[in-house]
This record gives structure tokens, sequence and C-alpha cells, in this order.
């Protein structure tokens, strides 16, 4: 977890590798779904340039059918989800957390980063207006969520403002604490 562009797609990216579990990015399922040309996709693309978040049934679906596959039987490491309370809620009725990472990163080099990514990767909601928004649904609405995994006590909080090596370095570590 963490705020837009605090790093945690290319964290999960070398913790997959490294622990040789699936990297299951709900954003990158659902940037493959909408290439399709139906309403469904059309609509959704829509939801997600703005910054909005897609609809919960929607994203139960996806999310059920690629935890379902064969490569997910020994564990894997979800990005981009739960993004709010009700996605908690719906998680904890199939999946028990071994833990939950949080990246973090203040706004201003959030905003930063996304820029500098909208030039290199042209994702469509990399825009200005989009990355604010984004980061506002991340404060009202999926930050109370980090509460939940504060209180389990599995959480573990990582500074995302140093190098990817050293945010990769202090991740590690603090998984074998
Ligand atoms: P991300 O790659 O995680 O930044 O996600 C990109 C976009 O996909 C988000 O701004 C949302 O529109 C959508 N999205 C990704 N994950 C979720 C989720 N768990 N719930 C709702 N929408 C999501």
């Amino acid at each position: 977890m963490g705020p837009q562009g605090c790093g945690k797609g290319t964290q999960a990216k070398l913790l997959s590798e490294e622990l040789r579990i699936p990297h299951i990015s709900t954003g990158a399922l659902l940037r493959e779904y909408v290439q399709k040309d139906t309403p469904v996709a059309r609509k959704l693309k829509a939801i997600m340039d703005r910054g909005d978040l897609v609809d919960d049934e929607f994203l139960e679906k996806i999310l059920e059918e690629r935890l379902g596959e064969s490569d997910c039987v020994n564990g894997f490491i979800l990005d981009g989800t739960p993004r709010d309370e009700a996605q908690l809620e719906m998680l904890k009725r199939f999946l028990d957390f071994d833990k939950a990472i949080l990246i973090d990163l203040p706004d201003e080099e959030c905003l930063r980063r996304i820029a500098a990514r909208a030039e290199k990767e042209g994702r469509s909601d990399d825009t200005p207006e989009g990355a604010k928004h984004r980061l506002e649904i991340y404060h009202t609405r999926t930050e109370p969520v980090i509460e939940f995994f504060e209180e389990k006590g599995i959480l573990l909080r990582i500074n995302g403002n140093q190098s990817i090596e050293e945010v990769f370095t202090e991740l590690k570590e603090a998984l074998l604490e």
C-alpha cells in the first residue's frame, strides 16, 4: 500500500522475483481489461482516466478470477487493493493476510514522480488533475484501511523517499524481522 507514485509497483515486482510468487496488480489487470473495445471496457476506462475507483463488483470478479489461477497457490503479492473499507471487507472473506507493506512518500514527491512517469510510460490517468484526484482518494478512503493492518500487528512501514535499491533493502529487512 501507499500513495500513487510511492514505488509500490516497482517494489512489488522486485519482491515477486525475490520470493517467486506472482505480483497481482489490480491496476495492471484493469489496464489490460480496458484494452478491449466493448461498452464495459470503455466505461471502465473513463472511470480510470478520471482517477476514480472502479466498482467493487467488477473488481471482485477480476480479482477472484486471477487469484484462482494455479500460480497463486503458494501466495502472491497484492498491489493496489484494498483501496477502501468495503474492499477490505471483501478481501477478508477469502484471504488471510500475512503482511501489509506501506510505502510512505509525501504528496509533492508523489506528484513529481507521476509527472515523470507520464512522460515515460504515457499512462492515460497520469495527468496532473488525475494524479491529484487519486491522491485525494488515497488519503480519504484508503488511508483508514491501514489501521486494520496496524492493529493486527502485520504492518511494515517503509520510507519511500530513497532510491529503488534502498527501499528494497529496507523492505527485505523489515520482512525478515
Ligand atoms: P493503480 O495502477 O493501482 O494506480 O490503479 C490505476 C487505476 O485502476 C485506479 O486509479 C483505479 O481507477 C483502478 N483501480 C486499481 N485498483 C483498484 C481497486 N482496488 N479498486 C478500484 N479501482 C481500482
